[in-house]
C-alpha cells in the first residue's frame, strides 16, 4: 500500500484539481462575503470635490489673522454658490464643498463671532483642514483587486467609489452527506448502538463561512443502494463532502460506490492525526471529499482541505489556510509518523498568542473540542514539545 501523502502534498493535489467557477454580476448590497473576479476601479475622484475636514469657516489664508465678513454658508450637500473675495468667510460644515477662492478652513474652536462677521486670531497654512479632491482615490484607480473576499472595508471602499455592481465567482454548491447506519438526528430518542449525528451541522457551518451554498439532508445508511442514490445526487453539485465510511471496515463503502459512479480517486489517506483516512477525487469538475466519520477528524479535514478548495473555486488569491505563529501553553508529546493538529484555546501573554491544548484530544471527542478556537500544528517528530515552544496555528471559523 502506498504511503500516505503529507498534508502539504494533499493540498497541492487538491488545488491542482480546482477550476475557478465562472463569474456573475452581483449588486454590492448582496456582495458581502463574495470574492471579486475582476479588479474594481473607482468611478470618481474621491473626495469628488475639495471638502472641509472641520465645522468652521472657509477662508483665504492670506487674510489671516484678521476680521472677516461672513457672506454665506456651505453645508454638506448644499454648496455655497459664488467665489470668496478678499476679507470674506463662508460658514462651512464637515464634508461640505470648500468654495472657490477659499484655501483653508478655520475650525470653530479658533473663531470668535462678531456682528456680521468673525475674528480669527491665528494664521493658517494654505490647505489647512481641506480634504483635496482625489486625496483618497483617483477615478480609474483600483479600490479592490480580483481575488479579494468582500468584507466591510472592501465593500465600503467600493460603494464610496460609486460602483453599484461587481463581478464575482459563483458561490460553490456543496453537498454535505453524513454516512453511517448508527446516526440519529439530535432530539430524537437513541436506540441501543446509535449516536447523534453531528458532522452535517459542523461541516455546514464551517463551509458556509467559506462562501459555500450548502445542500444537505439526513444521514444515509451504510448500504450500497442508499449510498448510490445519495452520492449520485451529491455529485450534481460543485463539491461533494461526505463523512464516514472511508476507512477499512466491512461497512466502509463510500469510496467503492463513488468509484462505480465514475469518481476518479486522486488519493486516499494523509499523514495527519486526526484525519488520516481521507479520500479525494473528482468526477468531471466536481470535487469529491471523503472525510473520516470521527467528528474531530472531519473538522480538521474540512479546515485543511475542503476550505482551501472552496476558496480556490471562488478565486481567492491565497487559498491555503493561514497559519500564524504562537507559543504552546503546555508540554505535548509529538507523534513520530504523523503531523498532529491539536485543538486549543487562545490567550495572549505579553506579545505572544498562547495556545492551550484542550483536554480530550481523541478524534471522537467532539464535545471536548467544542470550545476550540484554534488548531495547532505539531509537526511529526520525536520527544516532547515543551510549553513556550513556537508553533503555528490556524484560527477556526474564518472564511
Ligand atoms: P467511520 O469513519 O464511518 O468509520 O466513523 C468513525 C466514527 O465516527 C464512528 O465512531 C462513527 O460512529 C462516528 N461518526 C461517523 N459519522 C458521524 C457523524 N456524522 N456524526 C457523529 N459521529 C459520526
Ligand atoms: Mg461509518
Amino acid at each position: 500500500m502506498e504511503s500516505p501523502l503529507t498534508f502539504e502534498e494533499a493540498q497541492t493535489w487538491i488545488l491542482a484539481a480546482v477550476r475557478t467557477l465562472p463569474a456573475e454580476p452581483v449588486r454590492v448590497g448582496d456582495a458581502a462575503g463574495r470574492v471579486l473576479a475582476e479588479d474594481v476601479r473607482s468611478t470618481i475622484d474621491l473626495p469628488p470635490f475639495p471638502s472641509s475636514a472641520m465645522d468652521g469657516y472657509a477662508v483665504r489664508s492670506v487674510d489671516l489673522p484678521g476680521s472677516l465678513r461672513v457672506v454665506g454658508e456651505s453645508a454638506a450637500g448644499s454648496p455655497f454658490e459664488g467665489t470668496l473675495g478678499p476679507g470674506e468667510a463662508v460658514a462651512i460644515s464637515t464634508g461640505a464643498v470648500v468654495p472657490e477662492g477659499a484655501d483653508a478652513v478655520a475650525p470653530v474652536e479658533i473663531v470668535v463671532n462678531k456682528d456680521n462677521g468673525v475674528e480669527i486670531e491665528r494664521g493658517l497654512d494654505a490647505g489647512a483642514s481641506i480634504r483635496p479632491r482625489g486625496g483618497d482615490v483617483r477615478a480609474g484607480d483600483v479600490v479592490a483587486p480580483a481575488g479579494r473576499r468582500l468584507g466591510p472595508t472592501a465593500l465600503a471602499g467600493i460603494a464610496a467609489a460609486g460602483v453599484g455592481s461587481v463581478s464575482c465567482a459563483h458561490r460553490p454548491r456543496v453537498a454535505i452527506l453524513a454516512t453511517g447506519s448508527e446516526l440519529v438526528v439530535p432530539g430524537e430518542p437513541l436506540e441501543p448502538g446509535q449516536i447523534y449525528e453531528s458532522n452535517t451541522l459542523m461541516l455546514a457551518a464551517a463551509l458556509a463561512v467559506a462562501g459555500a451554498e450548502i445542500v444537505s439532508g439526513p444521514a444515509v445508511r451504510d448500504d450500497e443502494a442508499s449510498l448510490r442514490d445519495a452520492l449520485g445526487r451529491g455529485l450534481e453539485c460543485d463539491v461533494l463532502v461526505t463523512s464516514g465510511g472511508v476507512s477499512v471496515g466491512e461497512h466502509d463503502l463510500v469510496r467503492e460506490v463513488e468509484r462505480e459512479l465514475g469518481v476518479e480517486e486522486s488519493f486516499w489517506r494523509v499523514a495527519i492525526k486526526p484525519g488520516k483516512p481521507l479520500a479525494f477525487g473528482t468526477r468531471g469538475a466536481t470535487l469529491v471529499f471523503g472525510l473520516p466519520g470521527n467528528p474531530v477528524s472531519a473538522l480538521v479535514g474540512a479546515e485543511l482541505f475542503v476550505k482551501p478548495a472552496l476558496r480556490a473555486l471562488q478565486g481567492v488569491a491565497e487559498p491555503l489556510p493561514r497559519f500564524e505563529p504562537g507559543r504552546l501553553g503546555s508540554d505535548l508529546r509529538r507523534n513520530s509518523e504523523r503531523d498532529e493538529f491539536v485543538r486549543a484555546r487562545t490567550r495572549t501573554d505579553d506579545d505572544a498568542v498562547v495556545l492551550d491544548p484542550l483536554r480530550g484530544q481523541e478524534s471522537h471527542m467532539i464535545a471536548s473540542a467544542s470550545a476550540a478556537e484554534a488548531i495547532v500544528h505539531i509537526p511529526r517528530g520525536n520527544g516532547e514539545l515543551n510549553a513556550g515552544a513556537v508553533v503555528s496555528w490556524l484560527r477556526l471559523n474564518v472564511p
